[in-house]
């Protein structure tokens, strides 16, 4: 079983003792990748030099929207900086380009033209998230939100990398304003970025922890978004949200664990780990009516063309 947890915050505080054993077990139950997505400057290194330390991790750099707080005019240049830092040390830029490397004036898009590394896999900064908005904690005000979330999908435009959005409504509530404003800023995003000729339609992203309507689903894979599912699809009381996903085409489905968060049933009330992901996809397969195998693979294959890493 080739499994890949697309959302894990490996980062924190919590996994400081036994990170390594952790990462070690996720990979023990069959899981290939695991993408490490920041919450703000700080944790955006911190996720950058840990996707820089094993093959198989990976990582998104960005400010949650609970930290836009934190956001400030320089934040988008520092974000490029991380982002070019580690290309450098994991591209093929050889030591006759050096010189040209350390020169400032080096845009991104050149950068961009040699973003393989020498083994032939991908770059290990993947995705700019999570970004996103969030009106259940309202930790800065619903306009700093949006200016913060417009600035750093127009940092992935640029930068042609995919998007990991967070949106949590007001009370946790089935739908709302949270998720209307984030697909109408998105849809105006496509659109501009179809107009221009500057930045290309893909890739778009995934609605981290999908929780929202059906047509909010559709409305985002109308855009070209994956639809994120966490281990709340797993719990008793989730046939709602199970009904939803069971209407969505599987090659639009990547599954995460959010670990330390969202823990699957029958592990609630631990800590979540990158290995519990293969609990999501049995649910999804019982969804579905096929194997867990099948979901894994597909929505392997699936994260393997959004975030653009070897399969
Ligand atoms: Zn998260």
């Amino acid at each position: 079983m080739k499994l890949t947890d697309t959302h894990c915050h490996l980062d924190l505080e919590v996994f400081e003792k036994d990170r390594h054993a952790v990462i070690q077990q996720a990979f023990n139950a069959g899981v290939s990748k695991i993408l490490i997505p920041a919450l703000d400057g700080e944790s955006s290194l911190k996720v950058a030099s840990l996707s820089s330390s094993q093959p198989n991790l990976f990582a998104a750099i960005g400010y949650h929207p609970t930290e836009a707080g934190k956001w400030e005019k320089i934040s988008a240049i520092q974000l490029r900086e991380i982002w070019r830092e580690l290309l450098r040390k994991h591209s093929d830029l050889s030591d006759q380009n050096h010189e040209e490397v350390d020169g400032k004036s080096l845009r991104p898009a050149d950068l961009l033209k040699n973003n393989k590394s020498k083994d032939g896999s991908t770059k290990k900064i993947v995705a700019i998230g999570e970004i996103g908005l969030d009106y259940y904690w309202d930790s800065a005000p619903h306009d700093i939100q949006l200016v913060v979330l417009k600035q750093q999908l127009d940092l992935a435009g640029e930068l042609n990398l995919p998007v990991i959005l967070h949106s949590r409504e007001k009370k946790d509530a089935e739908q709302g304003a949270c998720m209307d404003d984030l697909l109408g800023l998105l849809e105006n995003w496509k659109t501009d970025k179809a107009q221009g000729s500057k930045y290309p339609i893909e890739p778009a992203g995934v609605l981290h922890s999908f929780s929202g309507s059906l047509e909010a689903a559709r409305r985002a894979i109308e855009m070209n978004f994956m639809i994120g599912v966490t281990g709340s699809i797993t719990h008793r009381n989730a046939n709602r949200h199970q009904g939803i996903i069971a209407a969505l085409p599987l090659e639009r489905l990547l599954i995460e664990t959010d670990a330390p968060f969202q823990s699957p049933t029958p592990q609630r009330g631990k800590r979540n780990e990158p290995a519990f992901v293969r609990y999501i996809a049995d649910k999804i397969a019982e969804i579905y009516m096929t194997t867990p195998e099948h979901v894994a693979d597909i929505t392997s294959e699936n994260a393997a063309r959004l975030f653009g890493w070897g399969g």
